[in-house]
């Protein structure tokens, strides 16, 4: 997802302003890049009354946005084809067992992750929500142990 911090402008007179007319452009080129965001020859109107629900011809629709702004909270532009990627990065170091029959070493309850590496834009310290559950187990297994089935003792 691409900075749109130019997108949410209250006065007519901000509006008129060249970043966010390059923007209301950047806009408009994305929108019609994409086929299926076409209906009736016209792509959702973004502006707060439309609500994405009106589809307008693309000189209408930069308009709406050029005079009175987008609709509140539509900075990702998932209703037009834009992906929602977290702005995160992380390498993943994942261990197989690979002395399991070639069916079995491949599936997931066999592999385990065993490294995170923290990329350029990592959540660094907020990366325990997503250890949560592992922290659970881990605390649990330590206090109270788990039952377990030993094969060399049957
Ligand atoms: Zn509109």
């Amino acid at each position: 997802m691409d900075d749109h911090s130019w997108m949410y402008r209250d006065s007519p007179q901000e509006l008129r302003k060249m970043d966010y007319c390059n923007g209301v452009q950047g806009f408009i080129n994305f929108a019609t890049s994409i086929p299926r965001n076409f209906t009736d020859g016209g792509i959702r109107c973004p502006y707060r009354k439309c609500k994405n629900l009106k589809f307008l011809h693309q000189d209408v629709v930069m308009i709406h946005l050029l005079t009175k702004g987008f609709m509140e909270d539509y900075l990702c532009w998932y209703v037009h084809g834009e992906l929602f990627v977290t702005p995160y990065s992380c390498w993943l170091v994942i261990l197989t067992i690979y002395n399991l029959p070639p069916g079995m070493c491949m599936r997931p309850e066999f592999m385990f992750l065993s490294i995170v590496i923290p990329g350029p834009s990592s959540p660094g310290r907020n990366i325990d929500v997503c250890f949560r559950s592992l922290i659970d187990e881990l605390t649990q297994l330590w206090s109270s142990g788990a039952l377990i089935y030993g094969i060399s003792r049957k």
